[in-house]
């Protein structure tokens, strides 16, 4: 069904994504329209087709639904003002739409443990207008391993794990605010997008909300190797 919301301009596909159901917030849809996806693909001419695409190292930019889908999930968490921790932020793109939702006075924490997706992902920021935003530390993309989470910009009202995870790392579940909420697939094989939501008393809940397919979140060296062989 996806495919069908794909567009041959930005303004196009989320005319398209609008009419295929996937949004249910015109909060989302704005973030999303402000965000060019030309900007952070490597072939333009995928640009603004509604399917995952390679970016390299053993990495993909999300099918536009998919980061339609962990922005409303994460919704009720995403006020101006709110602190977000992206991990596995990879082109920049969920990144760009996160700070959208959370101006003016949020910030959101990328972090990509493949150093040269880092640096290209915030050239992809800089081309997409959001240079100030950097300047100004409202959007900070670190190079490291996402599974520590980063402490110092936390404790973070929404984390959205972009990688599966055998398990939720804990240090993730240390930086979730309370109350916050933490969008994260979890499994190998079978893999389901979990809610994680901590309360205003700490109290934590998790929810199995859909059946999934990512990358998975691993050591560098293991995704860089995998990636070779392929
Ligand atoms: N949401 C991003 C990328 C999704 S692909 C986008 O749409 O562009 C998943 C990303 O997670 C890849 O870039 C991969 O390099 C990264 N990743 C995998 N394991 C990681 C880890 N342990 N720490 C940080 N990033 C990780």
């Amino acid at each position: 069904m996806a495919w069908r919301c794909s567009g041959a301009t930005n303004k196009e596909l989320i005319a398209n994504l609008k009419s295929g159901g996937i949004f249910h917030s015109d909060r989302v849809m704005k973030a999303m329209a402000a965000v060019d996806r030309g900007n952070y693909v490597r072939d333009k001419s995928d640009a603004y087709k509604d399917s995952p695409q390679p970016i390299g190292h053993g990495a993909t930019i999300s099918a536009p639904h998919m980061h339609a889908y962990a922005s409303e999930h994460l919704l009720p968490y995403l006020r101006p003002g709110a602190r977000v921790l992206d991990i596995g932020s990879g082109s920049g793109y969920l990144a760009a739409v996160l700070h959208h939702l959370v101006s003016p006075g949020g910030k959101v924490v990328g972090i990509e443990h493949i150093p040269e997706l880092a640096e290209w992902s915030i050239g992809n920021l800089k081309r997409d207008g959001l240079g100030e935003a950097l300047d100004k530390g409202e959007i900070v993309i670190v190079a490291g391993d996402g599974r520590e989470g980063w402490k110092d910009g936390g404790p973070y009202d929404a984390i959205h794990v972009g990688a599966a995870a055998p398990t939720v790392p804990p240090a993730l579940l240390e930086q979730l605010a309370s109350p916050g909420r933490m969008f994260i697939p979890v499994g190998s094989w079978d893999q389901y997008i979990e809610h994680i939501d901590k309360d205003d008393k700490g109290h934590v809940t998790k929810q199995k909300v859909m059946g999934v397919r990512y990358v998975p979140l691993t050591d560098r060296d293991k995704q860089v190797e995998s990636s070779r062989m392929r």
